[in-house]
């Protein structure tokens, strides 16, 4: 996949991306000269049809929302509160199983210091790798491996688990996780929820913090005319927490 060296932007935010400097970017409000690509970052440039729009560098979330998904991706408001609940930071281990498409496991080892993804399918396995070249992570292992069955790695400072039947990971996860290690899972439906809390509470090496759903209502502002979207994200998943107590033996 190609990279995405320049990001263009109209006053309405509507954004556009220039992967090659060396040809003219077409977009559907006309179309923008190659040599205009090459101006500095916050220039305003002109599409032939006179259609404004400001040129940047990419940042981050803008290569990460461009990325290639084929399973379901995690969103962005249940990655932040992954995030703010655990702390993961620049010195973060953090494990996340399945990698699915990579996005969580992307997002992560954008921050932490170093992510391993477990993952049981080839194709999906494909699809990680050439997300991780596109963002230019240097940080994240993938192993084509079970997590149920067994997990090769240790000090772990977070799991998330985004899979079928989390609570089939409780015991592979509990020896892999640094005491006072967080264990987290992602599931969309009510009945995963009751049969991972349940596994983590029968669990010794746990205690088991919350559940939680975030919901995220965007609003429309236009002049006075202020009043939430009438299509927004629905429900994605729950988030269920816990903490690894216990010393490694
Ligand atoms: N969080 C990911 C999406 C995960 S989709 C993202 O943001 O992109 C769930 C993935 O779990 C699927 O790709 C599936 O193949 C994988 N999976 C299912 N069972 C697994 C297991 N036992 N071990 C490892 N991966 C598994």
């Amino acid at each position: 996949m190609a990279s995405i060296r320049k990001v263009l932007i109209t006053r309405q935010g509507k954004k556009f991306y220039a992967k090659n400097l060396n040809e003219d970017l077409h977009t559907q409000y006309g179309f923008i000269k190659k040599d205009d690509l090459k101006a500095k970052d916050g220039s305003l440039l002109k599409s032939n049809t006179g259609r404004e729009f400001f040129i940047f560098s990419p940042y981050f979330i803008d290569l990460y929302r461009k990325i290639k998904r084929d399973a379901q991706i995690i969103p962005l408001k249940d990655i932040g509160f992954i995030i703010a609940e655990t702390g993961i930071n620049r010195q973060s281990k953090v494990l996340d199983a399945g990698a699915g498409s990579g996005a969580l496991s992307c997002f992560l080892a954008s921050i932490a210091k170093e992510v391993v993804t477990y993952e049981i399918r080839e194709d999906f396995i494909e699809i990680v790798k050439s997300n991780i070249e596109f963002l230019g992570l240097k940080n994240i292992k993938i192993k084509n491996k079970d997590i149920y069955k067994e997990i090769d790695d240790k000090n772990i400072d977070v799991i998330i688990l985004d899979l079928p039947e989390p609570w089939n990971a409780t015991e592979s996860c509990s020896k892999a996780l640094k005491p006072g290690g967080f264990i987290v899972s992602y599931s969309p439906s009510v009945p995963q929820v009751a049969d991972f809390v349940n596994a983590l509470r029968k669990n010794e090496n746990f205690v088991y913090l919350k559940t939680v759903e975030i919901a995220e209502r965007e609003w429309e502002v236009e002049e006075r005319k202020v009043r939430p979207k009438s299509q927004g994200l629905g429900h994605s998943g729950f988030l269920s927490f816990g903490r690894k107590v216990t010393g490694n033996l």
